[in-house]
């Protein structure tokens, strides 16, 4: 009975271990010997301490396979050589606990990136504000929105957007310090607690290393790729001073930023922000209703060559009707439609309605042949960067012109040269199939974009527009008549036509002519007109040149 009993402690899978009243071992069975990683000499008097009976403790220990693990420590009353002992039993809890830590860490962190989520950045973000309230430190938080993400997952699939989050997650943690914190809140948007900031200008440094750090490409899935966020800055205590608020104004920051896209890509929160965001709310809910209610319009503006003085194209400019018969202008308008993405559905729209306009001015022109009728003119429609992310296009307008019955040189786009600016190649693609199409391409505000040389080297543009910044300043400015003259003769010298924009006087209709610009658009010759009016000016126009002073 003794010895089976003995056997029972001596090959026991769990360790158990006898400690005495000083808390020094007095026997410790051959599990607890491998656990302990000494034999039973070594282990003979060693202190072990004095567990408190009853309760529950941890110890590191080694496991049979030489890992080290942890043990759950029970301890129970009884005696050793006569003397009150403790019975102490080690429960390997490695595994439940590694479970146990796993469902944690999956509760607080994301499962891409492996960066903490929301929940667990806004707990250390309280935890940090308690600590900088006592110690009068500041903070910063910074609200991160990757530009263009919608674009990567929306070509080149979930598995390319997937990986370049988390190439993304792996920049940031290595730009940043290991006092600060980064948390992936879902979708692209990152945020970072920034701790001994010390001012402003340490969090808007941190921001500008940020930024610079993404201006090199990322690897996603093989893919290089530049994706570089957008950054908004709330200070404690100056912005805020809970958690929540702290995270809203830096997401409107955010929003600040992504606004004016300059070079620093951040901006620190201010207060008035939040009435401007309140604005911009309003504007978007205005313009989804406007574009439920088919509330946009197409105004035509003519152009005329400058040599004859007739008018040989027109441009489409739109408009935004409201229920109350008040106009919205582009200026208003575009930046929200862009920022929202509803311009995808108006630019849509526009080339619809343009297509469908030619066809009904050749309608009436083919069944009213003996009255006059508008010749209209080709018609170049204004594409905006968000549509040239959206690899259909071309089969859309293709499309077009077929229901309309079209031939493609009755359409030009236009595009600015901002939209092109640092494109991927993809945009570059649709712009070119565009072209073997037939249908002509058009660079827009030429002369105000950083790239123009280098775009006109790449694609295969037929029309440059000087922007209305340079025709403005002439003939008062000799400085810009030299830029107009060498962007006229560079545009002739590539076989490019040159249209001039915002003609607004006689003088510059006879200086654009004399300096050889082939085209010139502007009030001079006629403002935006509804399709009606325009049809008036092509037949009152059709023999007589325009006039122009
Ligand atoms: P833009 O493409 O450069 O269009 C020319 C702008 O200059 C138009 O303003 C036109 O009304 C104005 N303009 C024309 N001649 C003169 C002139 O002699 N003097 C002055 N002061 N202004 C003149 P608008 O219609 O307000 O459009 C502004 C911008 O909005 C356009 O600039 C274009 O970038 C954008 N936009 C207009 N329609 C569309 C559209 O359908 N789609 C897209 N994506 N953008 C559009
Ligand atoms: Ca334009
Ligand atoms: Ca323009």
């Amino acid at each position: 009975m003794q010895s089976s009993f003995s056997n029972v402690v001596l090959k026991n899978h769990s360790g158990i271990l006898v400690v005495d009243r000083q808390g020094l071992i007095r026997f410790a069975n051959p599990a607890a010997q491998k656990s302990l990683g000494r034999n039973a000499a070594q282990l003979d008097g060693l202190p072990f301490g004095l567990p408190s009976i009853g309760s529950q403790t941890e110890l590191d220990i080694l496991r049979p396979d030489g890992s080290y693990g942890i043990a759950e420590v029970t301890a129970t009353e009884t005696e050793w050589e006569g003397l009150p002992a403790s019975l102490i039993m080690l429960h390997d809890i490695t595994d439940r606990k590694r479970a146990e830590d796993q469902v944690q860490h999956q509760a607080t962190h994301d499962t891409l990136t492996g960066l903490p989520n929301r929940s667990m950045f806004l707990n250390c973000l309280e935890q940090a504000l308690l600590d900088g309230r006592r110690h009068r430190e500041p903070l910063a938080v910074l609200f991160l929105d990757l530009d263009r993400f919608k674009e990567v997952n929306d070509t080149l699939g979930h598995r390319v957007g997937d990986a370049l989050l988390e190439a993304v997650a792996l920049r940031l943690k290595r730009i940043l310090g290991n006092q600060d914190l980064v948390a992936r809140l879902g979708g692209d948007e990152f945020t970072v607690l920034a701790r001994r900031v010390g001012s402003a200008n340490g969090a808007g440094e941190l921001a500008a290393r940020i930024s610079t750090a993404f201006s090199t490409p990322l690897d996603a899935a093989g893919h290089r790729l530049y994706s570089r966020p957008s950054i908004g800055i709330a200070l404690f205590p100056e912005h805020g001073n809970t958690g929540e608020t702290l995270m809203r104004n830096a997401d409107t920051a955010m929003y600040e930023a992504k606004r004016r896209p300059g070079i620093e890509g951040f901006a620190f929160y201010q207060p008035e922000q939040t009435q401007r965001s309140r604005e911009r709310l309003d504007l978007e809910t205005r313009l989804r209703t406007i574009l439920a209610a088919g509330g946009l319009r197409l105004r035509y503006q003519a152009q005329a060559d400058l040599r004859t003085g007739r008018l040989c194209a027109a441009e489409t400019l739109m408009r935004c009707v409201d229920a109350q018969g008040r106009i919205l202008l582009p200026g208003q308008f575009i930046p929200v439609m862009e920022q929202t993405g509803l311009i995808r559905e108006a630019g849509d729209w526009a080339l619809g309605a343009a297509c469908m306009q030619i066809r009904a001015w050749l309608d009436q022109q083919s069944t009213h042949a003996d009255r006059p009728a508008c010749t209209p003119p080709p018609l170049a429609i204004n594409l905006s960067a968000v549509q040239l992310d959206d690899a259909n296009l071309p089969d859309r307008i293709a499309e077009l012109l077929d229901r309309y019955r079209l031939a493609p040189d009755r359409l030009a786009l236009e595009v600015t040269e901002s939209a092109l600016m640092d494109k991927a190649d993809r945009a570059r693609t649709i712009l070119e199939r565009l072209t073997t199409l037939g249908v002509s391409l058009h660079l827009d505000d030429f002369g105000t974009g950083y790239s123009s040389l280098a775009l006109l080297g790449e694609l295969p543009f037929s029309v440059i527009k000087i922007d209305r910044g340079f025709v403005s300043q002439v003939p008062g400015s000799e400085k810009h008549i030299g830029l107009i003259a060498a962007m006229i003769a560079m545009a002739h010298r590539l076989h490019l036509r040159v249209v001039a924009e915002g003609v607004e006087t006689p003088d510059q209709w006879a200086l654009l002519r004399q300096l050889g610009c082939d085209m010139a658009q502007g009030y001079l010759i006629s403002r935006p007109l509804p399709p009606a009016a325009f049809a008036r000016l092509c037949m009152g126009h059709r023999d007589r040149p325009v006039k122009h002073g």
